[in-house]
């Protein structure tokens, strides 16, 4: 890993999206280069549905620093039927795991949009994949919208699952509470946005040691690529404004992002 350090490392992407929207502007080359263009540096990629984790492996399993997370988002339809989203992804992960890129759970969790009524289904499927998390032990890798609360309580059940808030979206107080569960806190394009005070506060209380950065591309470009389609060298903004928010430089920080997804991602 010593000489990816030199590269910027992306703990949430999802690469088979940006391909999918590459292939249909008629640039299905780009993918290759965006990963060189960022220095050969690890990159996680995010799985949403229980079936995607086996075409994704089998799509990017040939770049030598991509790993994989396989997880079920809270889709509706998941949510209303959480043990067979389960046991399918349960079957998808055993057959990943020979491969040796399998790298994480997820994403999952709470999503107050996709389900504005918070039914219970949403809870047992996170607990589900919480659960085989801990089973393959991976650590998990947790979307959390507009619901801090049931996130803090149900991630509180499993303590010895080593989790990371993706994307994170709220304040200092929330990250304290993630922190004090042990969890990493990975922040994205939106860090770099102008209003984003609350994002800006938190960055600077999170130990080095729990920090992760991100693209979720092809979501959330940062500034000065706000409105395209976010691809992974665009995670060079990101660094640059946390490393700002951070008192701390670029290389270093680079560094620091690497070691942690090293030691989360890869053991
Ligand atoms: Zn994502």
């Amino acid at each position: 890993m010593n000489n990816q350090l030199k590269g910027f490392t992306d703990a949430h992407a999802h690469l088979a999206m940006l391909f999918d929207i590459d292939r249909e502007a008629g640039q299905e080359a780009r993918l290759p280069d965006d990963l060189a263009l960022c220095g050969g540096a690890f990159l996680l990629d995010i799985g949403t549905q229980p079936d995607d984790l086996g075409p994704r492996i089998a799509q990017f399993g040939r770049f030598p620093n991509v790993r994989f997370a396989g997880g079920v988002w809270p889709h509706k339809e998941a949510v209303a039927a959480p043990q067979e989203s389960a046991r399918l992804l349960e079957a998808a992960l055993a057959r990943a795991a020979p491969s040796g890129l399998l790298a994480a759970v997820g994403e999952c969790g709470y999503d107050r949009r996709e389900n504005p009524t918070a039914p219970e289904g949403e809870t047992t499927l996170l607990e589900l994949q919480l659960s085989l998390a801990g089973r393959y032990k991976l650590p998990i890798v947790i979307h959390s919208r507009e619901a801090p609360r049931a996130t803090i309580e149900t991630l509180a059940r499993f303590p010895d699952v080593r989790a990371v808030i993706h994307c994170f979206s709220y304040g200092v107080e929330e990250a304290k509470k993630f922190l004090e569960l042990g969890c990493h806190i990975s922040f994205a394009g939106n860090l770099t946005y102008k209003n984003a005070h609350n994002l800006r506060e938190a960055i600077q209380i999170v130990p080095a040691g729990r920090l992760l950065l991100e693209t979720d591309s092809p979501f959330l470009s940062p500034v000065p690529f706000r409105g395209k389609t976010c691809r992974p060298p665009m995670i060079a903004e990101t660094y640059k404004t946390a490393a700002a928010l951070r008192n701390t430089g670029v290389e270093e920080l680079k560094q620091t992002i690497a070691r942690n997804a090293e030691a989360l991602f890869l053991q």
